[in-house]
C-alpha cells in the first residue's frame, strides 16, 4: 500500500499542465466538475487537481480530491501578485502562513479609510464541539512539505525561495499602496485566490497542506502577468513532491 499520496492543486489549465504531463499512467476522474489526474512521479503517488480559479472552486475540489483520493498531504500551487516589495517575477513564496484577505471588519466610520479593517478568519469546522467556529486568522504551513521545499529550493535557479505568508481572496489587487499596506499590515509576501481555502479544508480534515506560490508580476516593478512563470513554479513543485517522497521512505 501507498505510504503516501500528495495531491497538487493548480487553478488554471497552464498551472496544472507539467504536472499532468509528468505524470506515469496517468488515469483521468471528474468529481463533481472538477478534474483529477492520478499517477505518479519519480515512484511518489500523485493526483493532480484542476480546481478552476477562486477560493469557492479551491476549497470544493480540495474537499471532494480528500474525500475520493484520501491524500496524505496537499500543495496547492501556481501564480500570484506580489506585496514584498523586494519580491520579483519568478520569485517563488513558501507559504508558512496564509490568511483570507477579504474576510475583515472595517471600522464603523462616517469617512472611509479603508485601512481600518481587522481580520476575522474563517468559519472552520471544528472537531471538540462539531460545528463551525471561528478559527484563526493565519493557516500554517505543514512543517514537513516546507522542510523538502526547502531542499528542493536548494535547486532552483530562476530566483529566490522565501519562507512567506500568502493573502487570498478573489481579488486582483493593482493599487501599491493598498498592497504595501497588507503586507506592513498583515505580513504578507503575495496575493493568490486559491492558498487559504485549500488550506482551512486542509486543516478541517487535519491533513498536512502548503501553499507555494510563484511572482507572475509584482506592481512594485511594474511588470505584466508572466505565463512563463507557472511552468517554473509546476517545475519546482515537481521537485518538492519528489523530496516529500523521499522523506516520507526514510520514515
Ligand atoms: N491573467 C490571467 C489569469 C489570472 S486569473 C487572466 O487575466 O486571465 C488569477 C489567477 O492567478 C488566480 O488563480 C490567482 O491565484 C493567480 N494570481 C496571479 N497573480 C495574481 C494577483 N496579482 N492577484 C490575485 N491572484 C493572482
Amino acid at each position: 500500500m501507498d505510504t503516501q499520496k500528495i495531491m497538487l492543486e493548480g487553478a488554471m489549465y497552464m498551472e496544472t499542465e507539467l504536472l499532468l504531463a509528468a505524470l506515469a499512467e496517468p488515469q483521468e476522474h471528474v468529481v463533481g466538475q472538477w478534474r483529477f489526474v492520478e499517477g505518479r512521479y519519480h515512484d511518489v503517488p500523485i493526483v493532480v487537481a484542476v480546481t478552476s480559479i477562486g477560493m469557492t472552486n479551491a476549497a470544493a475540489a480540495t474537499a471532494l480530491g480528500i474525500e475520493r483520493f484520501q491524500p496524505t498531504a496537499v500543495i496547492s500551487q501556481g501564480t500570484a501578485g506580489g506585496h514584498d516589495p523586494a519580491l520579483q517575477a519568478c520569485d517563488i513564496v513558501l507559504g508558512k502562513r496564509s490568511f483570507d484577505a477579504s474576510s475583515y471588519r472595517s471600522a464603523q466610520e462616517d469617512k472611509v479609510d479603508w485601512r481600518h479593517m481587522e481580520l476575522m478568519g474563517s468559519y472552520a469546522y471544528d472537531a471538540a464541539t462539531q460545528s463551525f467556529v471561528p478559527q484563526a486568522v493565519y493557516y500554517l504551513g505543514d512543517e514537513r512539505l516546507l522542510a523538502a521545499a526547502h531542499l528542493a529550493a536548494k535547486d532552483y535557479r530562476r530566483g529566490r525561495v522565501v519562507d512567506g505568508c500568502i493573502a487570498s481572496c478573489n481579488t486582483w489587487n493593482r493599487q501599491k499602496e493598498r498592497l504595501q499596506y497588507l503586507h506592513d499590515q498583515f505580513g504578507s509576501s503575495c496575493e493568490d485566490m486559491e492558498v487559504n481555502s485549500a488550506a482551512q479544508i486542509c486543516q478541517q480534515y487535519g491533513i498536512p497542506f502548503l501553499g507555494i506560490r510563484i511572482l507572475s508580476n509584482t506592481e512594485f516593478r511594474a511588470e505584466e502577468f508572466q505565463p512563463e512563470s507557472a511552468q517554473v513554479c509546476q517545475q519546482f513543485v515537481l521537485a518538492v513532491a519528489e523530496q516529500y517522497g523521499k522523506m516520507s521512505n526514510r520514515d
